[in-house]
């Protein structure tokens, strides 16, 4: 039986579409798991490794290709936070301006959004012991210059 490997996952299904039918469009059969899970509870989507797009293992590869070409890849590292780096401020640093390029053209990535904030206070009020949940700030976007950072009190 042919197995059918992870390609790629998200964290909403929405996403998982949009790669769909951008992988379908080139050929490739694609299925989406645990999208209901994901729906239900957006929370618990990371936890149990977002919503998953699998495809044949013969088109394993095509597919990989497919993604980069696409630049959906790179959308998942930058999900991982993987390109973050981290700037040390005290009082007198602007925080409105990139501390790379000094540009203004900059924006603020809030995630996840404000309720799933709560949830996650809450969950973690319940865990509490520790990392189990990644903590999540702000991280910010340099339109400009390309960094992405987070600050970090010195
Ligand atoms: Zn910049």
């Amino acid at each position: 039986m042919e197995t059918w490997p992870i390609l790629i996952s998200f964290t909403y299904p929405h996403e998982a579409y949009l790669v769909k039918g951008y992988l379908e469009s080139n050929g490739i059969e694609a299925i989406i798991n645990d999208e209901l899970t994901a729906q239900v509870a957006n929370i618990y989507s990371n936890a149990i490794g977002g919503v998953k797009l699998r495809v044949s293992e013969s088109d394993y590869n095509q597919g990989i290709q497919l993604l980069k070409d696409g630049g959906y890849l790179q959308e998942e590292n930058y999900k991982n936070e993987s390109k973050v780096e981290i700037v040390l401020f005290d009082k007198s640093t602007n925080k409105k301006i990139c501390p790379f390029c000094s540009s203004d053209n900059i924006a603020v990535n809030n995630k996840p959004g404000v309720i799933t904030t709560v949830v996650m206070a809450i969950i973690n009020l319940i865990v509490m012991i520790g990392a189990i949940f990644p903590r999540f700030k702000s991280s910010f976007k340099c339109f400009d210059c390309g960094k992405e950072w987070k600050y970090k009190r010195k």
